[in-house]
Order: C-alpha cells, then sequence, then structure tokens
C-alpha cells in the first residue's frame, strides 16, 4: 500500500472527525487516553472531542474539567456510536472491538506481536487499528509521542518510591542524635528507560546506586548518574538490534545469573527492569540469590507479568515476603499508580501521534510516512503491519523463552 488515503466520511450527523476517549475498561487501570489540556489541541485542528462519562476521573481530571475544556462528555454508548477516532491507553475490550464500525479508527497500546489475533479481527471490521507500543523510537521526530518511553519512565520512578515504601530503614543516609544511618544501596539491572529513571530517583533520595545492563553503552549513562556500573565477565556484549538487548543463550543466562548472585546478596534493594523484546523477560534474580540476601532487603521485579519477570520467586501483581525476610514486589502496573502524571504524558503522545496523522481535520492514512509504517497494523480491511502480518501466518507459537 502506497500514497495517502483519506478514510471515508462515516456519519452524516459528524460532519468533522469526531475524536473520542473512552474509560479503560481494567477496574486496575486508573489512566486515561486524553487529558483535558490536550482537548484544545485537537478541536485547534478542526476535531471534535467527546470523551466517555468518568473516564478522567481516577486520574483526577473530572468530567466539568473535559466540558470546561470543550469536549463534550458522553455515555459509552452515544459515544462510540459517534466516535471517528476512539483513543485508549490499552487494549481494546471485547465489547468495544464488538461495536466498532468500519471507517472508524482505533488508537491504544494494542500490542499486535502479542496479540495479532486481535488485529485481524479488526482489520475484518474494517478498522483501522494505529498502535503505540509499535512507534519507531530513535526517530528523533518521533520522540514526542513515544508512551513507551513516557511510560516506562514513570514506572522506574515509583518502583522505586515502592522500594523505599517496603524497606524499614531510611534511603538516604542520616547523622542525627539518634545516631548515623547508612545510606541504603541499591542495585539496578537493566538499564533502559525505566533502569535510567530508577537510578536517578534512587540517587535523588540519597541512595548509593549500583547498575548493571548487557548492552555496554549504558556503562557510560549509569556513570553519568553518579552510580557505579557492574562489571560481569559471563556476558560481555548483548547488544541486539534497534538498541535493544538481544536474547542470551542459555550458557551465558546460567553464567550470568552465578555471577549476579554475589552482587544481589549485598544490596539492600533490588530493581529489576530488564526485558528482550519478542521474549520472555530474562531471569536474573534467582531463589538461590534471594536465600542469601539480608533481611528487611526488597526486590521489585518490573519485568513481572502473566508471562514471567526477572525474579524467579515474583508473584506478578503481589507482594510476598520469603522465610528470610526479603519482600518481593511485582507490580502489574506501575504507571496506572501515578496515574495523573502518566495519563497527562500518555495524552500528549497520543495526541502529538493523531495531530501528525490529520490534515484539514481528518485522519489520513499515509503509509509511506515512515511513522505510519510502524503504527498502523490495518487499513482497509487487511493486515498490513508486516510483523503482524508473519505472526498471524505462522503456526501459532508461544512466546519463546530467553534461552
Ligand atoms: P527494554 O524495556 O527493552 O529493556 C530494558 C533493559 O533491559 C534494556 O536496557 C536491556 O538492555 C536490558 N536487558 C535485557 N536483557 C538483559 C539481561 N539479561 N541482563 C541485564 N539487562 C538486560 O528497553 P527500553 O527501556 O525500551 O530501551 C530500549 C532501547 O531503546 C535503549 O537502547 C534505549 O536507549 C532506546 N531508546 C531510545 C530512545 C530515543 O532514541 N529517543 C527512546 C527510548 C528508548
Amino acid at each position: 500500500m502506497t500514497g495517502a488515503a483519506e478514510l471515508p466520511e462515516t456519519s452524516a450527523s459528524a460532519p468533522v472527525t469526531v475524536v473520542a476517549a473512552l474509560k479503560e475498561a481494567d477496574p486496575s487501570e486508573r489512566r486515561v487516553a486524553l487529558v483535558p489540556a490536550d482537548v484544545a489541541r485537537l478541536t485547534g485542528a478542526g476535531m471534535r472531542v467527546v470523551i466517555e462519562e468518568s473516564a478522567g476521573t481516577a486520574a483526577w481530571f473530572p468530567d466539568a474539567d473535559y466540558a470546561k475544556a470543550g469536549a463534550s462528555v458522553l455515555s459509552r454508548s452515544d459515544l462510540l456510536a459517534e466516535a471517528d477516532v476512539i483513543l485508549l491507553v490499552g487494549t481494546a475490550p471485547e465489547e468495544v472491538v464488538t461495536a466498532t464500525r468500519q471507517g472508524q479508527t482505533l488508537v491504544g497500546t494494542l500490542q499486535p506481536l502479542l496479540a495479532p489475533q486481535l488485529a485481524a479481527r479488526l482489520a475484518d471490521r474494517g478498522v483501522t487499528a494505529v498502535s503505540m507500543d509499535s512507534l519507531p523510537r530513535t526517530l528523533s521526530r518521533a520522540q514526542s509521542m513515544d508512551s513507551l518511553t513516557s511510560q516506562a519512565s514513570i514506572a522506574g520512578y515509583k518502583a522505586v518510591l515502592i522500594a523505599a515504601n517496603e524497606f524499614a530503614r531510611y534511603v538516604p543516609m542520616l547523622m542525627t542524635a539518634a545516631g548515623t544511618t547508612p545510606p541504603a544501596s541499591v542495585l539496578v539491572l537493566g538499564v533502559g528507560v525505566a533502569g535510567l529513571q530508577a537510578i536517578g530517583t534512587a540517587r535523588r533520595l540519597g541512595a548509593v546506586v549500583s547498575a548493571y545492563d548487557v548492552r555496554p553503552e549504558t556503562r557510560e549513562q549509569v556513570l553519568s548518574l553518579g552510580a557505579r556500573f557492574v562489571d560481569l565477565r559471563s556476558v560481555p556484549d548483548a547488544a541486539g538490534e534497534g538498541g535493544y538487548a538481544r536474547a542470551l543463550t542459555a550458557e551465558e543466562q546460567l553464567a550470568q545469573q552465578s555471577e549476579l548472585d554475589d552482587h544481589i546478596a549485598t544490596h539492600d534493594i533490588v530493581i529489576t527492569t530488564a526485558q528482550v523484546p519478542g521474549h520472555r523477560p530474562p531471569r536474573l534474580v534467582s531463589a538461590e540469590a534471594v536465600a542469601r540476601m539480608r533481611a528487611g532487603s526488597v526486590i521489585v521485579d518490573m519485568a513481572a507479568s502473566a508471562l514471567g519477570g526477572n525474579v524467579e520467586l515474583s508473584k506478578p501483581g503481589a507482594t510476598t515476603v520469603t522465610a528470610n525476610g526479603v519482600t518481593i514486589a511485582a507490580p502489574l502496573n506501575l504507571p496506572a499508580m501515578v496515574a495523573t502524571g502518566a495519563s497527562m504524558a500518555y495524552s500528549h503522545n497520543i495526541a502529538r501521534l493523531l495531530l501528525s496523522m490529520v490534515r484539514d481535520g481528518r485522519v489520513v492514512i499515509d503509509l509511506d510516512d515512515e511513522i505510519q509504517a510502524a503504527v498502523v497494523i490495518t487499513f482497509d480491511g487487511k493486515v498490513v503491519h508486516p510483523a503482524t502480518n508473519a505472526l498471524l501466518a505462522a503456526p501459532s507459537t508461544p512466546v519463546p523463552a530467553q534461552s
């Protein structure tokens, strides 16, 4: 597919494009896709904005603020009937998928590489699906649209606050009349966007911070934040494509784990953020390593999900305490715990992406555009995203493990 194609007019009663932000279906999802401050950006570009009743309430954006900003507040059924463009933070729940109609555009974090069947269904329904998590991240023009970065950064910040909250000592060094407390020692494993923010936040709280990543270029970044880089002999360089890490071999993974064990045992707080695109998160913290930690130590596994996490003993969505007194937190949606800030950043990202696709108040699909070629998953009744198409064509395979 080449060239620009204007989406068909979808409703005689909607002469201008209607952009609709939905209330998220998952009750633990407190974020909202559009905040009142961004309504005027869209209306200024010739679109009408509608918002589902109480969509922003959990992020502290009352309906009245949307109305004041120029949006109409509607029930879900009225909104879905009117919408030309549907905005979501997460993926599309079943009741939204079945309510979509031909010609609508749906923008959210659709994770097409984990859920290619959703793409196939939206294509069948004639919906243009746009996925925020498919954005090319190193393109400077796309940086203001990069929700993976904005949300990972917020998650890294919150992970440190959770660790500090669970930790039963001061994080900074304090000299008081009641004695001197040493600073907490924090180890950050995985130094991508979340890890860098975790290092910065822990340093601002006064911790002594060490960090480790398999990509050698992270060493300079760690040092520039005033943290110590942990050098491992077992995995000298595991840089993969596009700035991401590659999956380690089984031997490398075992060697890495056993070398990391000594470092883990000497830290008060361990925050793990390691991910490898298209794979299960690598196992970095073994049960043996946890058994060697001091009572009162805290681990936050930021990679925890239904696919597993970086920490062998973590229970996705739960905080548990081991027999030797180590608290392991495995929160599932850290950005939702900073709902106002995370919504503001996501809204900024989604509004900029949408505006980059709008001409004369209408969404214009142009698959020759580098950003659109990456984020547009379905168009004109077809799945147009090559990686999603490849998954749909392949016999169903589980997400590969690290080895
Ligand atoms: P990510 O979430 O995929 O992974 C987090 C970190 O885990 C990465 O740093 C990765 O190297 C590390 N990791 C993977 N396996 C590991 C292992 N076995 N042991 C230790 N660490 C391991 O990464 P991300 O935060 O999405 O960032 C990915 C890349 O994208 C980085 O290079 C980042 O600088 C880059 N990026 C660039 C821009 C930009 O140029 N504007 C924006 C965002 C991200």
